[in-house]
């Protein structure tokens, strides 16, 4: 159930709402419970029990899976008597060798290199804390772990594998490799072990939160909260005194930034959607497919789920998302205060759901990996898939730059004059 917190009581940890700004002082808070903002439902604390312990745990479990799922394949390809067996190296090696550097370098980044700085990072912070000591630079590795969680996409590379796995059945034999349940593990126990960890709690442990009833008797409208550890502090541009992040009132430049990147995003759609992503040649023949006809082929050869989920990942939820951010900036420039629970929601679902249009990437990276039978069947990617892919990064930057707490302001200046 979820606790809502109106009064600042004396003595009680004081707290920011992320999305709106409004200051709550948070109860006692019992394991499994979650504070959420009175005025826009964001979340402010999930507490749980044991939440370190078993974050340490699930990590470790997790870094042994993370090896199984690299050092063996995933799925092999056979056709004609001849095998390829693929994984997470071999998609990105294909990538690099079918010449396009930028999207080897992506996979291996968001697949690989991200969920294990993500596992060590988390052991790191975590281990020692349970022993009493927190280890030296916590607060930044605890940091850099922030930054990391929408660059692991260990599940979306899953949902990847399962188009490419679709597609190719269509044509060959697709067996699934032993390394595929270490993956699915990985993605459990790593989105367990993130769920599990109480940031507040970290935070907290480390050096505690600002208290209400503060001797130095700080007006709240004054308190700045740290966008990394969520400390409140009273010097803006200076140092957080708890993680060492730079204070600032609101995200800078917020509004300008995220125009700036949604217009990029927005014509790095049109060489993305034109352009082909990918060639299929199968025993001699096959034409290059844009996204679209991707998904043509998919609804063509009868498989439905799979050309709804493509059409959904990589058309509709990068248009949307723009469209969502054109919307939120312009009701900013209005000073809009209608709905500002609903547009902050629409924000959070935004900020969620980009990564997932990666799937179209992986899917890529995975037929490069297994079709490469010479004359009988190859996939090549193409440079549509590099400014496909542009446009999910920069659309990921564009909602990230983003600040919720405008729209509020916004709203707060309007009804003052
Ligand atoms: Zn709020
Ligand atoms: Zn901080």
């Amino acid at each position: 159930m979820p606790t809502h917190t109106h009064s600042v009581a004396a003595g009680r940890p004081l707290v920011a709402c992320p999305d709106c700004d409004l200051l709550h002082a948070l109860p006692d808070m019992r394991g499994g419970e979650k504070a959420v903002c009175a005025r826009c439902g964001s979340e402010l604390r999930a507490n749980q029990v044991h939440g370190i312990q078993r974050a340490a745990a699930l990590s470790v479990a997790a870094l042994i899976l993370l090896a199984v799922a690299t050092l063996f394949p995933l799925l092999v390809f056979e056709l004609e008597g001849r095998e390829q067996p693929g994984g997470i190296l071999s998609a990105a090696e294909a990538l690099w060798n079918v010449g396009y550097p930028i999207l080897a370098a992506l996979v291996f980044f968001t697949v690989l290199a991200a969920p294990l700085m993500k596992i060590l990072a988390t052991l790191y912070v975590t281990v020692p804390l349970l022993l009493g000591h927190p280890a030296p630079g916590t607060a930044s590795v605890f940091r850099l772990l922030d930054h990391l969680k929408p660059w692991a996409m260990v599940e979306v590379f899953l949902l990847g594998l399962i188009v490419a796995y679709v597609k190719l059945s269509d044509i060959a034999t697709v067996e699934i490799g032993p390394s595929l349940v270490a993956l699915v593990g990985l993605m459990v126990t790593m989105t367990w072990a993130e769920a599990s960890l109480d940031s507040y709690d970290v935070w907290d442990r480390l050096s505690p939160q600002r208290r209400s009833g503060d001797p130095t008797g700080v007006a709240p409208e004054r308190l700045v909260r740290c966008h990394a550890c969520a400390q409140l502090s009273t010097e803006e541009h200076l140092p957080c005194p708890r993680c060492g992040a730079a204070l600032h009132h609101r995200k800078p430049h917020s509004f300008h930034r995220t125009a700036a990147l949604a217009v990029s995003a927005a014509i790095l759609y049109i060489p993305a959607n034109m352009l082909p992503i990918m060639t299929v040649v199968y025993f001699g023949s096959g034409e290059p497919d844009t996204i679209l006809s991707g998904v043509e082929t998919l609804i063509a050869s009868g498989m439905l789920p799979i050309a709804l989920l493509v059409f959904v990942a990589s058309i509709a939820v990068p248009v949307l998302k723009l469209m969502g951010l054109g919307y939120l900036l312009l009701s900013v420039r209005r000073g809009s205060a209608t709905r500002l629970r609903d547009r902050t929601r629409l924000y959070r679902l935004i900020e969620g759901v980009g990564r997932w249009s990666m799937v179209d990437i992986f899917m890529i990276s995975l037929l490069t990996a297994l079709v490469q039978l010479g004359a009988i069947a190859t996939v090549q990617a193409e440079p549509g898939a590099v400014a496909f892919a542009m446009v999910v990064i920069v659309t990921m930057r564009a909602s990230h730059a983003f600040d919720p707490r405008l729209m509020w302001d916004a709203a707060a200046t309007r009804q003052e004059t």
